[in-house]
Order: structure tokens, then sequence, then C-alpha cells
């Protein structure tokens, strides 16, 4: 985990002030598709305790993030660098009794953080080079001489124009350009 992440898992066990309650986030959610049904979670720890990342991981835990989005700490939920270790598996969505799409509401929660540029370096660098040369990952100069010295056909190249072409409509540019902490117009 990084320092960072670290930090953030402290400040989640800090005590809560009253001036940090966003009282009207739950509500928010509710209107957003995907976490609709985010007061119907009764805090059960199914979700949790069923998650592959929160067995390997100190701070993950999807039941946590959702009552704290629960009693407003809004900043707390969207700050987390927690957030953006989901795998995006379904098996919370699978097995809550209450049909609370888990895996939808952390989604919601990270385009949320998004908006506000709470990203994570690494994505953002992930994003960028996906931009620039359709790839997710810059492939290394000297793993393509490796590949011709192999006698291995060259890599397809990516088409970044098509990919910026598909991603034009979703802030997604904006987003990963936003210096960390910005408030979107539209939240
Ligand atoms: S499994 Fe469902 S009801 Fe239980 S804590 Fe998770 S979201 Fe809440
Ligand atoms: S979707 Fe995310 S929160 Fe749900 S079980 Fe998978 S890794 Fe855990």
């Amino acid at each position: 985990m990084t320092e960072a992440a670290t930090t953030q898992t402290q400040n989640s066990n800090q005590p809560i002030r009253a001036s940090e309650l966003d009282p009207k986030f739950k509500y928010q959610l509710q209107k957003i598709h995907g976490s609709e049904k985010i007061l119907k979670c009764f805090q059960c720890g199914t979700c949790t305790s069923d998650c592959p990342v929160a067995r390997y991981s100190d701070s993950y835990r999807p039941r946590t993030l959702i009552h704290m989005a629960q009693l407003g700490l809004k900043d707390r939920v969207l700050n987390s660098e927690t957030l953006w270790l989901c795998a995006a598996c379904f098996t919370c969505t699978d097995r809550c009794p209450q049909d609370v799409e888990v895996a939808a509401v952390i989604r919601v929660f990270r385009n949320l953080a998004a908006e506000k540029g709470c990203i994570p370096q690494v994505f953002k660098d992930q994003a960028q080079s996906l931009l620039e040369t359709g790839y997710a990952y810059k492939i290394p100069e000297l793993r393509i001489k490796k590949r011709e010295s192999q006698g291995l056909p060259p890599l397809p190249k990516g088409n970044a124009e098509n990919v910026k072409k598909t991603l034009k409509g979703i802030k997604f540019v904006d987003n990963i350009q936003k210096p960390q902490g910005a408030q979107s117009s539209g939240q």
C-alpha cells in the first residue's frame, strides 16, 4: 500500500466532525444509476467478508465505504485511495442479501471522485498513455527491439485517435487533467 493510502486509512479512523457531514450525499447517490439502493444496506458485512481484495488488504472494506456514504462522509469516501483497489469482480453484488449493487456503488464513488480530480497518479498515467498511444501501458523500446531480435512480428499499433473520439463525451480527458481535489461544476 502507498503512504498516501495508509494516510487515507488512518483518516477514516479519525473522529467524525459534524462539519464534515453532508446529509444530502445519500440522496444524491440514490439518484445515480448503480447506487440507487445504497440505503437498503443494513451493514451485514457480507460484501467485505466475500471480497477477494479485502481478504488481502488491511484497508479496503466495501461495507465501510457504504456506511461512510450513508453517514454523509462524502469527502472521506471520495478522497479514499482504497476505492481504487476494487477489482470489479461483482462477488459482493451477487451475495448482498439486500440487493445493493455494491460493485456499481464503488464505480459511482470512483466517478464522483474522478469529477473532483481524485484519481491515483498511477491511473492518471495509464489514462494518459491510452490517449497518447492507444495502450494503457507504454511498451518499452527495449521490448520492441527484443521482439525484433527474436524475429517476432511488430506489435499492432494502437489507435489513439479512435480512443480519444470514444472518450470525448464522458469528460475522461478533463477529469484526468484536473488537479487533485478540484471541484466539478457538475456536482
Ligand atoms: S452485503 Fe449488502 S447489506 Fe451487507 S454490508 Fe454489504 S452492501 Fe450492506
Ligand atoms: S467488486 Fe470490488 S468490492 Fe465487490 S467483491 Fe469484487 S473487488 Fe470486492
